[in-house]
């Protein structure tokens, strides 16, 4: 059997095709050519007001916090079990991440949670819609006007997934997508800031060009410190690509998400993403993603290891980001260290197909028996 990646780009000859354009003939006058068009296929696709692509996610973030004036000492509310890269740009910043507790469902931010971790110095909610599934918007917006806070949509994982008929990552102040190459789609590295609020675009459009205001004449004048996230034309090429295939990537990961859940649903103790049953709402499952439950005493490191013995990535669930050495431990989070341990995202890249499906299906089954 052939190893069986947990992910893996769909790279087809448009992509190649674009990318030796950009890399022939995309410098000087056409060096920023795919960049913007990138951008734009990207803003269609969301149908939002202003895009900027970016060289990472983690860069799109930073950038954006900073635009908001999230600084020293401030505090910012997410959820415990995330990717770090969510929470490092707080830190860069100087202000300080809050970690509170997610749901049992979804995995993502228990908007229960948040109210009570509000201090004086709370300025900013950061929404991330886990493996893509998605944070309760409506009640996330509700409690930040009423405290006055911003909302952040952290959408790397949730390209496909649509809110109440809403693109994840265009409800919040603003949103940051990721194209890193385990992702929907993907530039091999690569990010996107989104946003509906001109002012905030074209702070951070300054910000993204070392201070540089595109309305100031004057050359290589900076106005303020900025930052320097900028993809490259040959990137956005591929990028310009991924966007125009954009709904055949996210029917694939749909489609190989239900082909492992009509089987796995079947078997008692297992749970997997949720299917949401809210009008116009769905998710795009970057990740199909199993839990187990307690009762079966299962070891994650186990699984893994008969993974492997089968030629299988597995990877795990995401840790409580209060557990890690840099934060302060909150045991109080009771969902997130419970679950994380539990957790396991199977392979779910755009080629795969049934048979492997099935394969993976079968080694769970087996592992379960032993
Ligand atoms: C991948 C990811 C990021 C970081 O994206 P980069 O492009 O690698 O910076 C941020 N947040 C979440 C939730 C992610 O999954």
């Amino acid at each position: 059997m052939k190893k069986i990646h947990y992910t893996k780009p769909s790279i087809t000859n448009l992509e190649i095709q674009y990318a030796t354009d950009a890399a022939k003939n995309g410098w000087g006058e056409k060096c920023y050519d795919y960049i913007y068009k990138f951008e734009n296929l990207f803003k269609e696709h969301l149908n939002i007001k202003y895009t900027m692509a970016t060289s990472s996610c983690t860069g799109a973030m930073h950038m954006g916090l900073s635009a908001l004036g999230i600084s020293y000492d401030d505090e910012v509310i997410l959820a415990d079990i995330n990717w770090i890269a969510s929470a490092a740009p707080i830190t860069y910043l100087g202000a300080k991440p809050v970690f509170v507790d997610v749901l049992n469902d979804t995995w993502c931010i228990d908007p229960s949670k948040i109210e009570a971790a509000i201090t004086p110095k709370t300025k900013a909610i950061i929404a991330v819609h886990l493996y893509g599934n998605l944070c309760n918007m409506d009640e996330i917006m509700n409690i930040a006007k009423k405290h006055n806070l911003y909302v952040i949509e952290d959408a790397a994982e949730a390209i496909g997934s649509i809110y109440k008929g809403k693109k994840a990552g265009t409800i919040g102040d603003f949103g940051v997508f990721s194209f890193h190459g385990t992702k929907t789609i993907t530039t091999g590295e690569g990010g996107m800031f989104v946003t509906n609020n001109e002012h905030l675009y074209e702070k951070v459009n300054i910000l993204n060009s070392h201070g540089r205001n595109p309305k100031n004449p004057k050359q290589f004048w900076a106005e303020t410190i900025g930052f320097k996230y900028k993809i490259s034309n040959i990137q956005a090429a591929i990028g310009c690509a991924q966007v125009e295939r954009i709904d055949e990537l996210i029917n694939k990961k749909r489609e190989i998400f239900f082909e492992y859940n009509k089987e796995l649903s079947q078997i008692n103790n297992l749970t997997m993403n949720p299917i949401p049953k809210e009008k116009d709402t769905q998710y795009g499952y970057w990740m199909p993603t199993l839990i187990f439950d307690k009762k079966l005493g299962y070891d994650r490191e186990k699984l893994l290891k008969i993974f492997k013995q089968n030629n299988i990535d597995g990877r795990v669930f995401f840790y409580p980001l209060s557990s890690l050495p840099m934060f302060e431990e909150k045991l109080e989070n009771k969902v997130s260290y419970s679950i994380f341990e539990r957790g396991i995202n199977l392979p779910s890249y755009h080629d795969i197909n049934s048979n492997s499906i099935k394969y993976v299906i079968d080694i769970i089954k087996e592992s379960l028996n032993d």
